[in-house]
């Protein structure tokens, strides 16, 4: 199966798993994630109508951008950012997915204040509260809230999540469902900057899943492009 090919199978399958929620298609968009596939992989998801790419490397990212890979759709980062790079991606991306600290918002606002723009960023919640998972906790999430609604250059767009690795499918709708519920409350508390317009969830294997749930953006890697190869270092 073709790039294309597998994005209209995928898009036969959102459909249907929007219908089935009572949703209008149109509210979930497909954000390819493009790790370990060159600009020619992205271009041909580009041109099969995804609506946005997500990167994980800051390397790749980097390297794709001077191709010019993502001309024609919006660029998003969905890999944890270690503070010392966010030159390379702040300004550089339409939206940063991953955003999973205090500190990594501070290093965010200090870049965009410095380059004078806003940037739009997602807040990545650790909603199955797994030890090995950047990203906060819920409870995190309340009590930073104020605070992160005063940052003058970061404007919050929503949320996002990757909960954990399920056995079997459905396993996981508690944690969809608990993100959806937590994106209604954070939009009813009309915080300054802070708006939910993306509720990033959903990958490969659950995405019909993430959309029952209210998922607005899912993150699809292997089922565009196929299974990763790992043997290569990357
Ligand atoms: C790789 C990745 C995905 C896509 O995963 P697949 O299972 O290949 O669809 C989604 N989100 C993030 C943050 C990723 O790193």
């Amino acid at each position: 199966m073709s790039i294309a090919e597998n994005i209209t199978a995928i898009r036969a399958k959102i459909n249907a798993a929007a219908i089935a929620a009572g949703r209008d298609p149109k509210e979930i968009l497909l954000c390819a994630a493009t790790k370990m596939n060159d600009s020619d992989n992205v271009r041909a998801a580009i041109a099969a109508g995804v609506d946005c790419c997500g990167e994980n490397r800051v390397q790749e990212l980097t390297k794709k951008l001077s191709e010019n890979a993502y001309e024609g759709a919006p660029v998003h980062f969905i890999g944890h950012l270690q503070t010392n790079k966010v030159r390379q991606v702040v300004g550089k991306v339409d939206l940063i997915q991953s955003v999973d600290s205090l500190r990594l918002l501070q290093a965010i606002q200090k870049e965009a204040a410095k380059q004078e723009i806003m940037q739009d960023i997602l807040l990545e919640i650790n909603i199955g509260n797994e030890e090995s998972k950047t990203g906060f906790t819920v409870k995190e999430i309340y009590d930073l809230l104020p605070q992160i609604s005063d940052f003058p250059n970061i404007c919050v767009q929503g949320l996002m999540a990757i909960p954990p690795i399920c056995q079997n499918p459905g396993e996981n709708d508690k944690f969809f469902q608990e993100m959806y519920n937590l994106s209604v409350d954070i939009t009813a508390k009309k915080y300054d900057n802070i708006r939910v317009r993306f509720l990033s969830m959903g990958m490969s294997d659950d995405f019909q899943d993430a959309i029952a749930c209210g998922s607005t953006m899912i993150r699809v890697g292997t089922a565009i492009f196929g299974a990763r190869d790992y043997t290569q270092s990357h």
